[in-house]
């Protein structure tokens, strides 16, 4: 029986992500999400130079798990925007990095629907056949549930059946196992790390601010946030450095 904690000898940065796309203009709401192309780009080849590989979930299991060291970055991505698949893919490709896009499967070629109601712009998110193409350049699709519910406020039947469907969803849009899970919201209690066990999931991101380090439970597992504001150097330092495993909530 596989542990179902982390074991790795050093702490491995999760990065997260949002949009990776031009900012909506001064005034509105969650600008922070947006990461530009250029920046993007800059910061994938600064992993490079400094020897890091970018994994996706299912590629940093076995380091997380400590069987298997090097110098590696998680690179995860929430929502399922498209404009992951046109500004992240092609650079990612580039470096040979794999990562996760976190995909909503009611919402598959719709909008953000859930940020309806907080005025962030609606933006696309990838149809199935852009979730196709997204796995078939390298990358993996995890699960963000049906429709991005907020987990500990809404009945445990639906909860269930977010996180069953979510996942057997995927797997039938992208023809592979969708192994990875991430909590809308970052928001969830002990209930709900039971039932993405229960659904056969491998692991699970959270938004608590740390790197992952050793005996951090799988389905548990913290994230290193990149914003619009976040400097090279400051990128540098949220990877290489305790800057961000002192700020968990
Ligand atoms: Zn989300």
């Amino acid at each position: 029986m596989p542990s179902e904690s982390t074991l790795n000898p050093h702490p491995i940065a999760v990065l997260v992500y949002h949009q990776i796309d031009a900012a909506p203009p001064k005034g509105q709401p969650f600008r922070s999400l947006y990461v530009s192309p250029q920046a993007f780009a800059r910061q994938m080849a600064l992993l490079r130079l400094l020897g890091y590989q970018g994994l996706s979930m299912t590629a940093l299991l076995p380091y997380l798990r400590g069987d298997q060291h090097g110098k590696v970055v998680g690179i995860t991505f929430d929502d399922g925007y498209q404009n992951n698949l046109t500004h992240a893919l092609p650079v990612l490709q580039r470096h040979r990095f794999s990562s996760t896009c976190y995909a909503v499967s009611a919402l598959a070629g719709k909008t953000n629907l859930w940020d309806q109601t907080t005025g962030i712009a609606q933006t696309p998110l990838m149809t199935a056949a852009q979730m196709q193409q997204w796995a078939a350049g390298g990358q993996e699709i995890g699960s963000h549930t049906q429709n991005h519910v907020n987990l500990p406020a809404t009945p445990d039947a639906d909860c269930r059946a977010e996180i069953v469907r979510g996942k057997t969803d995927l797997e039938d849009f992208v023809d592979r196992p969708v192994d990875n899970f991430c909590y809308p919201y970052g928001q969830y209690d002990a209930r709900h790390v039971a039932m993405v066990r229960d659904a056969g999931f491998a692991t699970s991101t959270t938004t608590q601010r740390s790197r992952c380090l050793s005996g951090t439970p799988l389905l548990e597992i913290p994230r290193v946030p990149i914003l619009r504001s976040t400097s090279l150097p400051i990128f540098w330092l949220k990877i290489a450095s305790a800057y961000e495993d002192r700020r968990k909530k």
